[in-house]
């Protein structure tokens, strides 16, 4: 079936997957056969653990137990037991993680709680090719509290911190992977850079927690939100997880004071009093379904130390990189993410001309990636399930698109709600 120029690669990708891996988990996955699934970075395949869970959380949970569920269930908890789960993947105390709302919910609850952190500093930073939600989202922070909203080159930080204007700087937002590139930032780096200027960080960690390590204690992170249905493979809409450094968990001031983040809901008091802790960030009731989908799904990752499935993810990326230099460079493909293992997260994105009609006839060959505008083919790496031997098929089937231009079928001039 491998055309003669790929012959080799397959070999070596079998030598590859016949070695034993501790994060190689597809076992554990409900993946379709005959697809390989590289948009895990979007939405994460289905975990094994999950039907049943949610089979049991509606028909007995709900179904039998009734309102009785939030205390025998202890569902009233979910949201830091979860968050508990989360914690040692992001380098996190147990007690630093709440799981709550969506990404987009807790980015507006962070960045208005940042700032309150740092009365009197006005401008807010934030990295300039972030996830369109993260910039709305600060940009209304900005107008909301009459901040500056400045967006930065992460390149650049160094200047733009420094003298009066980075003493006027409450917090910066940055993603530790850029969701189209692939790129990683230093988390390190940026963090220390925003502390030298007296600025809180933020980190939004949707593309980078469960792929790689982010170790935020290690690194001072301040505060960060992450998406739980991409790595963490909760299932279309899983509510999203806040990281709170202990250190500002006493003064933290969220701005949605809603009875789950008050110290004692069920005294209906009628004034609010912040929870201790972490649990001062929740809002309403969680979305219990979601929540329990979520939790079953993180037991993919119980005993896995996160530093090996770093390793696997790189080997998977390596292996696709110089399959792409040697396949596709000369098919139309350009690679756009950085070739050093330590710049990169665990996807790849290539940019071609007609992107999008290659991802969807990609998607006809059993090979399911995404498209980013304006010319990003997005293929990412999911490292849990994927094999080498499922890069080595990508690459055949990226070259045989392109050879066959199949990207120029007019079924592809459309382009679907979702691309
Ligand atoms: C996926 C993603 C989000 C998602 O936000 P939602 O509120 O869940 O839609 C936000 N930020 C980044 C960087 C993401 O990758």
């Amino acid at each position: 079936m491998t055309p003669a120029p790929l012959a080799a690669a397959r070999v070596r990708a079998d030598e590859l997957d016949r070695a034993v891996d501790v994060a190689f988990r597809r076992d554990r996955f409900l993946l379709p056969a005959g697809t390989v699934y590289l948009d895990g970075n979007s939405l994460g395949p289905l975990p094994a653990a999950v039907p049943p869970v949610v089979a049991d959380v509606v028909t007995r949970q709900w179904g039998q137990g009734l309102v009785a569920s939030w205390n025998a269930e202890d569902w009233w908890h979910a949201p830091e037991r979860v968050g508990a789960r989360i914690a040692p993947l992001v380098g996190a105390a147990t007690d630093e993680v709440v799981v709550a709302d969506s990404t987009s919910v807790n980015l507006f609850a962070m960045l208005v709680a940042a700032t309150r952190l740092r009365p009197g500093r006005r401008t807010l930073l934030v990295e300039q090719a972030a996830f369109p939600t993260d910039g709305y989202i600060a940009a209304s922070v900005a107008r909301l509290l009459g901040l500056h909203l400045r967006p930065v080159d992460l390149d650049c930080l160094t200047a733009a911190v420094q003298g009066s204007a980075g003493r006027d700087v409450a917090a910066v937002l940055a993603s530790q992977v850029d969701y189209r590139t692939g790129r990683a930032y230093d988390v390190a780096q940026v963090t220390r850079l925003a502390h030298d200027a007296g600025a809180l960080a933020v980190w939004d960690l949707s593309h980078s927690a469960g792929a790689m390590p982010v170790d935020v204690d290690a690194h001072g992170v301040d505060l960060a939100v992450g998406c739980g249905y991409k790595y963490l493979g909760g299932g279309p809409g899983a509510p999203s997880y806040v990281v709170v450094a202990r250190a500002h968990q006493g003064a933290l001031d969220p701005p949605l004071t809603g009875w789950h983040g008050h110290a004692r809901p069920f005294a209906m008091a009628p004034a609010y009093e912040p929870a201790l802790g972490v649990s001062r960030v929740r809002v309403g009731t969680p979305p219990i379904l979601s929540l329990l989908a979520l939790e079953a799904a993180l037991t993919v990752f119980d005993g896995l130390d996160i530093r090996a499935v770093r390793s696997r993810s790189l080997s998977l990326t390596s292996l696709f990189c110089d399959l792409a230099d040697e396949h596709l460079a000369g098919a139309g493909f350009t690679m756009l993410t950085p070739r050093a293992p330590d710049g990169r997260g665990s996807q790849v994105a290539l940019r071609h001309p007609a992107a999008y009609g290659v991802v969807r006839a990609l998607g006809e060959r059993g090979v399911v990636a995404d498209f980013r505008e304006p010319d990003i083919v997005r293929l990412g790496f999911g490292p849990l399930y994927l094999t080498h031997a499922d890069v080595v098929t990508a690459v055949e089937q990226l070259a045989a698109v392109a050879a066959h231009r199949e990207f120029d079928d007019p079924r592809w001039t459309v382009r679907a709600t979702v691309t």
